[in-house]
């Protein structure tokens, strides 16, 4: 082996070392994220992290220009198959609640929802910013 290959695999086994403390399960790095915004709230996109070594799907987003209120919104957690068949829906909460529309900055809100059950076959998860309530 020549000295230089030598130096880049131990860089790359420094790397993979680095990665496996936090990384996140084989399911959250090959799912895909779909975002979709409401007429009252607006989601930035959302991301996965490991807390506590449990996985979390995190995200911000901020209220409407036109929005009267963000007290009536919620966000779901759609589980879908890769025929974009609904395996498992969730209903998540932000905070704060009530987003004010400040002179120049957005006033964000957030969520943070613990996966703790991946209902096998999930292609994508939707994120969805609702107004309606589920019945
Ligand atoms: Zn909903």
């Amino acid at each position: 082996m020549k000295p230089c290959t030598c130096i880049i695999s131990f860089v790359c086994l420094l790397g993979l070392a680095g990665c496996s403390s936090t990384s996140l399960p084989s399911e959250a790095r090959s799912v895909a994220l779909v975002r979709e915004s409401s007429n009252a709230v607006a989601l930035n996109v959302p991301e996965f992290a490991m807390a506590d070594g449990r996985l979390t799907l995190n995200g911000s987003l901020y209220r409407q220009a036109d929005a009267e209120t963000t007290t009536k919104s919620h966000i779901d957690i759609v589980f879908l198959d890769a025929a974009g068949r609904v395996l498992r829906s969730e209903v998540a909460s932000f905070a704060p609640r009530d987003l004010r529309l400040l002179p120049r900055q957005k006033a964000r809100g957030y969520y943070s929802v613990s996966i703790t059950d991946w209902p096998a076959g999930t292609a994508s998860i939707r994120v969805r910013a609702h107004e309606t309530e589920h019945t």
